[in-house]
């Protein structure tokens, strides 16, 4: 797999655009379709790149993943039929509302990602990107946090059931909670989330101390960043936690969920980073040689998630270079902002190595 030759799909079909959350809700279904716009006037999805349409889930595959009763409840709601029932799996808050057709659209959006995993298996793609995918907070029977079908949890499945070792990396500013409880217990899947401070954010967990359990200890890792981490600050945590476990984990296939809510000026977060961060992780994933299946995922500024993804497209494509107009402007951080955040990653970097990198004899 070298530059010249990564083949590369990006999964899109404006089908998808037929299933909207209602209109006060934040999350935007039109950030998929603006990636795809950037991407084809980049000239990205075509040569060694393709672009690919999403298949609907079947059910029997959404089953490895999601209870029948959570299904069928979903599937009853999409048609208008509010039931006490499907309240208490999460469905009709104000996170996770009803609308029309809602089934078909997570089916749809987490075929996209399956379609991904599967063109990853069979050799026909190196890298693949599905922007209407990455929806890592629902739970086997829960709805939650704008998500309805774990389509990265199912993917991840997918993948090991092949017998391959899968890192599962995070970066959304929400903890990914779905992710990491369906391996808890795994060494097949490694998951690793960095995310905002739970104690101030969305869903609540992903402390240091989350391990995981019996086979799976060491396999989960969470590195929590306090409010106002910025760029450098980030990769710090993430070179100096991420790189050697994933080198010392080894995986086949990476699974990369990119949401896009830790950039600065994000309505509902508290990071500061740049996207430029994004490319400089790419870059590091692509150094291992392995496949990535990269999605979207959260991302409330709908420009600059838009204008990350576009990068984050190129990068794994190997076009960054040619790609500089995407990147933010690095962002100034106040030298007391910058020591405080410093001397927090620092510590949240010797909690998570003291705990986690023995067991991979590191
Ligand atoms: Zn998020």
């Amino acid at each position: 797999m070298d530059m010249g030759t990564r083949k590369g799909v990006f999964i899109y079909s404006p089908e998808l655009e037929e299933y909207q959350y209602p209109p006060e809700h934040p999350f935007n279904t039109i950030r998929a379709k603006k990636v795809r716009e950037t991407a084809a006037a980049m000239g990205l999805l075509s040569g060694s790149s393709s672009e690919v349409a999403p298949v609907p889930a079947e059910r029997i595959v959404l089953k490895k993943f999601h209870s029948a009763r959570y299904l069928h409840a979903l599937k009853t709601v999409s048609k208008g039929k509010l039931e006490a029932e499907a309240f208490s799996m999460g469905l009709g808050t104000p996170d996770c509302p009803v609308f029309e057709g809602m089934y078909d659209g997570a089916a749809l959006a987490a075929g996209g990602t399956l379609v991904g995993a599967k063109l990853i298996l069979s050799g026909s793609a190196d890298v693949a990107f599905n922007p209407s995918g990455g929806f890592h907070h629902a739970g086997p029977e829960r709805a939650s946090g704008f998500c309805y079908i774990n389509d990265v949890a199912l993917a991840c499945m997918i993948l090991a059931e092949e017998g391959k070792r899968v890192l599962y990396l995070d970066v959304d500013v929400h903890h990914g909670d779905g992710v990491a409880c369906a391996f808890y217990g795994r060494s097949d899947v490694m998951t690793i989330s960095f995310h905002e401070d739970p104690r101030m954010l969305f869903p609540g967990t992903g402390f240091e101390d989350e391990i995981g359990t019996g086979e799976g200890k060491g396999y989960c890792v969470n590195v929590p960043l306090p409010l106002g981490t910025y760029d450098e600050a980030y990769m710090k945590a993430f070179k100096t936690i991420a790189l050697p476990l994933i080198e010392a984990y080894n995986p086949d296939v990476i699974v990369f969920e990119l949401g896009a809510d830790a950039l600065a000026d994000d309505p509902l977060a508290h990071l500061r980073l740049t996207n430029n961060t994004y490319a400089d992780i790419i870059d590091h994933l692509l150094s291992f040689d392995r496949p990535i299946l990269m999605t979207g995922g959260g991302g409330y500024n709908i420009d600059n998630t838009v204008r990350a993804w576009a990068l984050a497209w190129s990068f794994l494509c190997g076009e960054g270079s040619r790609q500089e107009g995407l990147r933010d402007k690095t962002l100034a951080v106040s030298e007391p902002q910058r020591d405080a955040v410093a001397l927090r990653i620092e510590s949240t970097i010797e909690v998570v190595k003291a705990r986690v990198f023995p067991i991979h004899g590191l």
